[in-house]
């Protein structure tokens, strides 16, 4: 029998799966379809929200760690896997000249670099935007990683360490008896364990819903489009109201993204490709001579005010809960994995946990 059984294989589940396995642990991780392929695939890997004076302290709190925490938790699975995630320090410049108030009031707190820009800096910065943009913010240590990479070391790495992992298996129900979980029901079979963590993304209510408890997580579609450009026609990450486009190592630029309540619907949809086409291409006028490769579509894992719920569930012992990321599930997933793994060892965690907490951000059914 497992100690721990972690539901739900994207980034969350994958990070949660391997800190808990650091002190022994032995972890089962069941994943209905096949690892990372769902929010954590098709996220754009920003390693900072956007705009991140935007969101509560919590969701910076999480992120300040893990920012921290990344170059060393992508040496650690290059040394161990030899598969490199592409953490790259690429910086973020922040074409809006409106935020530079709020941007500068919340810097000092989250130990920030926010340089104000001028248009000339803007145009030596990253000389393939279009010119019009008169000021802006660049935040020269925001990084990105590659996420669909970060998932495969993250599986490799997993394999080394020992974590059992079941993939195209559907958890149907969570098994528990006298208000304290005994573990899990697949398509196949029962299988047990002392403590269970749903990490189920945007399907985590469904789950959690049967024993009786709303949890407000619920899908927010966002779709990209990619464009496969030489390497280094951009070098920066670059933000203009809202949109946002990402320059790979080899050249590809990932344009993002939209923002739909359309339920579990992954479609992708015309209207959406032209939208992200035309905004890249008045950001990035030499887009229009490029191919466009892919347009895609994910499903974020909202709540409200995109703070996660991180801790253990409000009623059913031994159960815990690690879901709804929203918009900031990469750069928040280590930091999340390992406060749900001290309040599971119920050791000092690495920020506080009061705002993630289940308990009073839930409802009965
Ligand atoms: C277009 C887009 C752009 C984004 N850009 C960024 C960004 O730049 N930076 C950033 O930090 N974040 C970004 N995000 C958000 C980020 O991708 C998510 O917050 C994060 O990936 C959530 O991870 P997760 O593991 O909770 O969910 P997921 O990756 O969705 O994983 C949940 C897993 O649970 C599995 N599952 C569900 N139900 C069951 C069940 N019953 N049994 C077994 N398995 C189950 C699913 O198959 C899935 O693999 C973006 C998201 C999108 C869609």
């Amino acid at each position: 029998m497992a100690d721990f059984i972690i539901i739900g294989g994207g980034l969350i589940g994958l990070l949660t799966a391997r800190s808990l396995s650091e002190g022994g642990a032995q972890v089962t991780l069941i994943e209905r379809s096949r690892l990372g392929q769902e929010s954590s695939w098709a996220g754009g890997g920003i390693l900072s929200p956007l705009y991140p004076w935007k969101y509560p302290a919590a969701v910076n709190q999480l992120a300040h760690w893990s920012q921290a925490y990344y170059p060393t938790l992508v040496e650690e699975l290059i040394q161990a896997t030899g598969i490199d995630p592409e953490w790259t320090q690429s910086g973020l410049l922040v074409l809006d000249s409106d935020q530079r108030e709020a941007a500068q009031a919340w810097a000092p707190e989250f130990e920030a670099e926010v340089q104000i820009v001028g248009a000339a800096d803007i145009a030596r910065l990253e000389p393939a935007l279009q010119t019009e943009h008169p000021a802006g913010l660049w935040m020269p240590a925001v990084a990105q990683v590659r996420n669909p990479l970060l998932v495969q070391a993250l599986r490799a790495d997993l394999k080394l360490r020992g974590v059992r992992v079941a993939e195209n298996t559907e958890v149907t129900h969570l098994l528990s008896k006298k208000g304290r979980i005994r573990g899990v029901q697949t398509e196949l079979s029962e299988v047990m364990a002392d403590q269970v963590i749903v990490a189920c993304g945007a399907w985590s209510a469904t789950l959690l819903k049967e024993l009786g408890e709303e949890v407000p997580v619920m899908p927010v579609r966002g779709q990209m489009i990619l464009f496969r450009g030489p390497p280094g026609l951009l070098q920066r990450i670059v933000l203009w109201e809202g949109h946002y486009v990402i320059p790979r190592r080899d050249g590809r630029i990932l344009v993002g993204s939209t923002m739909e309540e359309v339920g579990f619907d992954k479609e992708i949809t015309e209207e959406a490709r032209e939208d992200l086409a035309q905004v890249a291409r008045q950001m990035v006028p030499v887009l229009e001579d490029l191919p466009m490769e892919r347009h895609w579509a994910g499903l974020r894992p909202g709540s409200p005010s995109g703070v996660p719920f991180i801790g253990p569930h409000p009623r059913i012992e031994g159960l815990f809960i690690n879901a709804g990321h929203f918009r900031n599930g990469v750069v928040m997933a280590p930091a999340s994995a390992r406060l749900l793994t001290d309040i599971v060892r119920q050791q000092p965690t690495v920020v506080a946990p009061e705002p993630f907490a289940p308990a009073g951000r839930s409802s009965a059914a």
